[in-house]
């Protein structure tokens, strides 16, 4: 320690852990302990996400992410959640998982809940059994990016999913007492596609049934011109009220026994938070006052801040 600086020792005391940047998490997630367990994305081709763009997937050698667990360990703090990532970390095999959770319980005992992102492919390839006994140990929610259930859509932005590949795995993870969080993303299809994709993603999520829903505006982080070039198709770009009637379509369609819904996400030009189908009432009258100009809206300028 002699030799290292104040800040370097202080880095070591409180933040044990050397990220590969950038890192994303789900905003729930905000006060969990984030574990890289694989770097990047396994599929990393989505037309819309830049997210992890400039990293190679790699997959963390267990013996890497154990002296991060022992070293948080270490500080004796009460952690209660932790999330891992990258992009789709649920792709590692059920054997590596359970692995790595167990090793999180044995060392963290007060963690009480484990999540990840995963894509319908990384559920699918897992049994029901396999989906029981990671839930045994402590995978608790899955984050699961639908983005849209309509299949032209979803071939555009090359998902490299459909419709039926994301209600297969969804349904298994509610067989198998997995939460699931899902995410559309409003926008994706452009004015052409927007009636479908709104009406298909409904009706996926009414199928389904998951515990939480959200919504997120598609944002153009690398420019329209890239997001264009990549998308399969003719893209129409939509303006402001456009998106609105979009959301408002979607959640006209939704018909959800007991979910929290948020659209809380930096992209949403209106924040949106409840129950469905409790609130959807009051979602549509707060929509419809937006289309109208009656309702206040985030501002362009503050929208992926
Ligand atoms: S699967 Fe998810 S993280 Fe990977 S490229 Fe697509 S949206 Fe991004």
């Amino acid at each position: 320690m002699r030799n290292e600086s104040i800040y370097q020792q202080i880095k070591k005391m409180y933040l044990p852990i050397e990220y590969n940047q950038p890192l994303f998490r789900p905003p729930s997630e905000a006060k969990s302990l984030i574990l890289q367990v694989t770097i990047g994305c396994s599929n990393n081709e989505c037309a819309f996400c830049e997210m992890y763009k400039s990293k190679k997937f790699t997959v963390r050698k267990f013996e890497e992410i154990q002296k991060e667990i022992n070293k948080v360990s270490a500080l004796n703090i009460p952690v209660r959640k932790v999330f891992l990532a990258d992009g789709d970390a649920f792709v590692l095999s059920s054997k590596r998982l359970i692995r790595i959770a167990k090793e999180i319980k044995e060392k963290l005992p007060t963690v009480q809940r484990i999540s990840a992102y995963a894509l319908p492919s990384n559920i699918n390839t897992k049994t029901i059994e396999e989906l029981i006994n990671l839930k045994k140990a402590g995978i608790e929610m899955l984050y699961v990016g639908v983005e849209s259930g309509d299949d032209n859509v979803l071939d555009m932005v090359s998902k490299g999913e459909t419709f039926n590949s994301t209600k297969t795995a969804l349904l298994k993870l509610k067989k198998a007492g997995i939460k699931a969080s899902v995410m559309i993303l409003i926008g994706l299809g452009g004015g052409a596609f927007s009636r479908q994709h709104a009406i298909n993603s409904a009706k996926l999520i009414n199928e389904t049934q998951p515990e939480f829903a959200s919504t997120l505006v598609l944002t153009f982080y690398a420019g329209i011109e890239h997001f264009k070039s990549q998308f399969k198709g003719s893209y129409i770009e939509m303006n402001t009220k456009e998106l609105l009637e979009e959301l408002r379509l979607f959640i006209q369609n939704l018909e959800l026994e007991n979910a929290v819904f948020r659209s809380d996400h930096a992209s949403n030009y209106l924040v949106l938070k409840g129950k469905l189908g409790a609130d959807k009432e009051l979602f549509l009258q707060q929509l419809n006052e937006a289309i109208k100009g009656e309702r206040k809206i985030r501002p362009e300028w503050m929208r992926g801040l």
